[in-house]
């Protein structure tokens, strides 16, 4: 859900093939006079479903055969050659996803607003969108295809919503039955295939927690190195999600589980040399308590999963502070690195802006407002306090409520335009920051719909958005 790397094409019909969007000037694909809207079906004889048939269909191959169909309805058959690895220069349009079967307690589409976006009632769950861009599946309605398919061209890792091993307990938390909600041959078939896979749990209080969570992980650790990971994240409702089965997360509840997992965690590194269960930032944050160090995330493998971004963030910050800015570049912090762990080189992304950070900061002005989410604010104020001491700079810290879903949604991803506009009279100085997570990636929007040139249109200073990584890069000028 509001997965912003790829976008729900619910309109559009399924039909066979892949559709070219771009051809790089000079590169094979222009050679052969393909062009944007081009439908390849077949690659060497063999039905091409999407871009990631396409990819394992002629991967290593030199010698190719594309059944085309042109726009005019017109279909083609095209012969050629290439060098080994050779770039073909084309680009693809995005996969469209599959949607779940689920009746989640949880889900997010039961929290939306009636009136939000119909996108934001999309079910996404894709096996093909979890290898590619760390989507997690629940695997209960998978397809005998799509499990030889995972196998059949190593779509490895997966990243699976176990939420809990304890079969009623899945199905009660996914709204199925228990046949379905069953998927431990599934998994078993997987691994035994040798697929990685990376596990979530939504922690639910009084349902998926106490005995039933350590079961959960206990049994998931049982599999480790093939389970690779699993995140526990708690589970955030809006103020529309008023089922009464649920029970809030508060900051009592959050202590015993650190309490809780801690143990479990100490056990797992001494076992299998790794943390292995990961508790969510959130859960930290929300508990008072401390974050844990660099060495508790090891290579931060649930980081998109908001499992070790406040480390990663404060420790990048601090390296800052601490070298000379001439020294300083963001790469060499390994922050960079780490920010899209989960997306498979394969991944179709869409050119982001890079390094937007305020023209005015860079010509002089130290004089402005970031803006971020409920949760992250305390912990960026006190950071960007450090600096302004330090430098001398006059950067101010708000934290933005999130009036438009409400409830316990205090992250800075679900932030929406009106949200942000709400804070306008608010801003100080030359210019206000915005996190960039907060608008889609391939289009100028927020999650409620207005559109970025709208949002600046309504603040009386220039409006720029920043991740954390550019707001070190800007930080480091
Ligand atoms: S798997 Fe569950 S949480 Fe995810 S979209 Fe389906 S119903 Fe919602």
């Amino acid at each position: 859900m509001y997965e912003f790397a790829v976008t729900p094409a619910v309109t559009q019909l399924r039909r066979p093939g892949v559709i070219i969007t771009e051809v790089t000037e000079g590169s094979v694909g222009d050679e052969l006079e393909l062009c944007p809207a081009d439908r390849i079906v077949k690659v060497n004889g063999r039905t091409v479903r999407d871009y990631l048939d396409f990819r394992f269909q002629t991967a290593g191959e030199t010698e190719l055969t594309f059944h085309v169909k042109k726009p005019d309805g017109q279909t083609i058959e095209i012969e050629f050659d290439r060098d080994e690895d050779e770039d073909l220069g084309l680009m693809f349009e995005q996969i469209i996803p599959r949607q779940c079967a689920n009746e989640c307690l949880f889900c997010f589409c039961k929290g939306n607003p009636e009136d939000a976006r119909p996108s934001l009632f999309v079910r996404d769950e894709d096996i093909r969108l979890s290898f590619l861009y760390g989507n997690y599946t629940t695997l209960s309605s998978i397809t005998e295809d799509e499990m030889k398919r995972i196998i059949e061209q190593r779509l490895s890792p997966q990243y699976v919503s176990v939420h809990a091993t304890d079969l009623k307990t899945r199905a009660y938390l996914l709204g199925v039955d228990e046949s379905r909600a069953d998927i431990s041959d599934k998994l078993e078939r997987l691994l035994a295939a040798d697929i990685e896979l990376h596990a979530q749990v939504v922690l639910c209080p009084e349902i998926n927690d106490g005995a039933i969570l350590e079961k959960t992980l206990r049994d998931l650790a049982a599999h480790y190195p093939k389970v690779v990971s699993t995140a526990v994240v708690p589970v955030a409702l809006t103020r529309y999600n008023t089922d009464e089965r649920l029970t809030r997360v508060t900051p009592e509840f959050c202590r015993r589980t650190i309490y809780e997992v801690e143990k479990l965690q100490k056990e797992f590194r001494k076992t299998l040399g790794v943390t292995f269960a990961f508790l969510g930032d959130e859960i930290y944050i929300k508990a008072g308590a401390e974050i844990p160090s660099r060495r508790h995330y090891g290579n931060y493998p649930q980081i998109e999963d908001g499992v070790g971004m406040v480390r990663s963030f404060t420790n990048a910050f601090e390296k800052m502070l601490s070298e000379p800015p001439a020294s300083v570049g963001v790469q060499k912090r390994g922050v960079k690195a780490l920010a899209n762990v989960r997306t498979n080189n394969a991944a179709i992304v869409p050119p982001q802006s890079q390094s937007n950070w305020p023209p005015a900061y860079a010509g002089g002005s130290d004089f402005g407002t970031l803006l971020t989410g409920e949760m992250f604010a305390p912990i960026l104020r006190e950071h960007i306090d450090r600096y302004n001491a330090q430098t001398g700079s006059r950067l101010t810290v708000l934290a933005v409520p999130n009036a438009y879903f409400g409830g316990d949604v205090s992250v800075a991803g679900l932030l929406t335009g009106q949200d942000l506009v709400a804070m306008k009279d608010k801003v100080v100085g030359d210019f206000v920051a915005i996190p960039t997570i907060t608008i889609k990636s391939d289009e100028p929007i927020f999650l409620d719909g207005m559109t970025y040139d709208d949002l600046k249109r309504q603040f009386p200073v220039p409006v720029y958005d920043l991740d954390t990584n550019g707001l070190i890069e800007m930080l480091s000028k």
